[in-house]
């Protein structure tokens, strides 16, 4: 394999070694690879394994990937193996990686901004059925994910996907990964700013780019002009929030250093205020101090929120104007406070041009590839050509005439899509969990797709908002730490001493402007059959016991 170049291609700050120098920084002068992972990447870019799936391993199969491939480079491509069926959870921790593989591959396609055509959506649906046994789960970050991929059919996909524009290109790995944006971004009546201009602009210019596929770790980023904060603008390493200057008008406010998993934090802001033709240079100045300054050491100190809780805001800003932009930015408000806490766009809502959006909740994010292709079709029956994933495992169909409304309800309802949802079926999500995911410990999708069925038969009169997040291990696919009700799947001892599947219960997380980490209460765990008794008796407890307004994470 073609070893890369010592240095990185692009412009390396003049910048003498600091007293970070052991945490393998570029910018300090570290280019030698200080772990497996950064040694995979200086062997070879992760973009150069495609060539090698299409000329060899889709046609020499699975048994011919080699190893470096296999765990680390196709992860550029939007690939991972997943968990062979039947390990249990236990055996997660002390089995080696190949050990777990299955030789099929979970398929991430990227969808940036969560924009889909309805043609694009058919495609998906087809390459589901025909590729992936039916499976295309829609992600907390807008994309959609296959499971059961075959290594032999990955050329045919990625023909099929770019043929309507869509790309698994860095949809994993140490890269920028999808943008996620507004899903009502350009149509929604009380938008500050339609921020997709900037979305389709950073694609352009740096996704598939080696400039930026070596980055220290994943790389998230969020842009939304909407006053609700639908992009969880909070946990991103880069966001740019919609805001009206008194001066200058619609932009964005911009935060940095967000993320979950261990050692969650929220993200700062950096007092800047970015138009949005700007948004794609200041975005490429973070990620460019990000691959530049970020963490090379370790991977559990790799992501931006480490250096951004070293240098501070202000230091942050400093280098950003004066080593990447070349000049100031602006100073900026902040976002003011959403008017209403769900922030998923649900329901029937006017559009700026007169006509109507419809956001509706599958279960947990768990559709598949033939009732994507009748979402499609019913979004065209009704006028629609366009629909959009939301960062809460949701859909949203638009640009749907007045007449047309009753009955694209009744269409999607018809699907067990619900355009009125539960608090429970709206409020809940899930990571993949055990059933694909090799870090699984825990069942997720069923566990929480049941526990729906139990909330809304035990309480049906329940009508807060809440947000119930399951993950299958301690990681933070699922969101764990920023829910009402944090689910983060483990082992526990059940009554009768038993090693069994359940969970530790995170309470009281939230988001928005007075964001918190839910608290762990020690000792309080579930097993997973106990699950819908313990929440039905938290939210019980939150019922009787809540004055006016008061929220659940108050
Ligand atoms: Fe897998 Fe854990 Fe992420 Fe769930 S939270 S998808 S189990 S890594």
């Amino acid at each position: 394999m073609a070893a890369t170049p010592d240095r990185p291609s692009a412009a390396t700050p003049r910048r003498k070694a600091g007293r970070h120098r052991g945490e393998g920084q570029w910018a300090a002068g570290h280019f030698t690879p200080l772990n497996a992972n950064e040694q995979v990447k200086k062997d070879d870019d992760g973009l150069n394994v495609r060539t090698r799936i299409e000329t060899i391993y889709a046609h020499r199969g699975f048994d011919s990937i080699d190893g470096a491939d296999l765990r680390g480079r196709m992860r550029w491509w939007g690939l991972y193996t997943q968990r062979k069926p039947g390990i249990d959870g236990g055996k997660t921790a002390v089995l080696e990686p190949e050990e777990l593989d299955d030789e099929y591959f979970m398929m991430r396609v990227r969808v940036d901004g969560g924009r889909l055509t309805t043609e694009q959506l058919r495609v998906i649906g087809e390459v589901s059925q025909e590729f992936a046994r039916g499976t295309a789960d829609i992600t907390d970050r807008q994309n959609i994910q296959y499971h059961w991929i075959r290594i032999e059919d990955v050329p045919e996909i990625w023909r099929r996907l770019e043929a309507v524009g869509l790309s698994t290109t860095e949809a994993c790995g140490d890269t920028p990964r999808v943008i996620i944006g507004s899903p009502v971004a350009g149509i929604a009546e009380d938008e500050i700013i339609d921020g997709s201009r900037a979305i389709e602009e950073i694609q352009r210019r740096y996704i598939g780019s080696k400039e930026f596929s070596n980055l220290p770790r994943k790389f998230k980023t969020a842009i939304s002009g909407s006053p609700l904060l639908d992009v969880v603008h909070e946990i991103n390493d880069v966001s740019f929030v919609g805001v009206r200057h008194p001066e200058h008008g619609p932009g964005f406010d911009l935060w940095v250093g967000g993320g979950l998993s261990t050692n969650p934090k929220i993200g700062v802001r950096l007092g800047a205020w970015v138009p949005l033709d700007e948004v794609p240079e200041v975005w490429a100045g973070v990620v460019g101090i990000f691959r530049d300054y970020g963490y090379r050491r370790l991977r559990n100190r790799a992501r931006l929120k480490y250096l951004v809780t070293d240098w501070g805001p202000e230091k942050f800003r400093q280098v950003l104007e004066t080593e990447y932009l070349k000049r100031e930015l602006a100073d900026g408000p902040a976002p003011e406070q959403p008017v209403q806490q769900w922030r998923d766009h649900i329901g029937v809502h006017r559009q700026q041009d007169g006509r109507y959006y419809v956001g509706f909740a599958p279960r947990v994010g768990r559709v598949d590839g033939a009732t994507l292709t009748k979402i499609a079709e019913l979004a065209e029956a009704h006028g629609s050509g366009r629909v959009r994933t939301t960062v809460e495992q949701k859909m949203i169909v638009l640009d749907v005439d007045r007449d047309q409304v009753e009955s694209l309800v009744s269409g999607l309802e018809a699907l067990d899509l619900r355009v009125k949802p539960s608090p429970f079926r709206r409020g809940t999500m899930a990571c993949t969990g055990i059933e694909f995911c090799k870090l699984a410990i825990v069942e997720t999708k069923e566990r929480g797709s049941a526990l729906i069925d139990e909330l809304e038969r035990r309480l049906p009169e329940f009508d807060q908002p809440i947000s119930i997040n399951l993950n299958g291990c301690p990681n933070a696919c699922a969101r764990i730490q920023v829910a009402d009700i944090g689910l983060k799947g483990q082992l526990v001892t059940d009554r009768d001493g038993n090693q069994v599947e359940g969970f530790q219960v995170h309470l009281g997380g939230t988001l928005g402007l007075e964001p918190a980490f839910g608290r762990k209460v020690r000792g309080l765990k579930v097993t997973s059959a106990e699950l819908p008794d313990y929440v039905e008796r938290v939210l019980r407890r939150f019922q009787e016991e809540r004055e006016d307004g008061e929220r659940f994470a108050a």
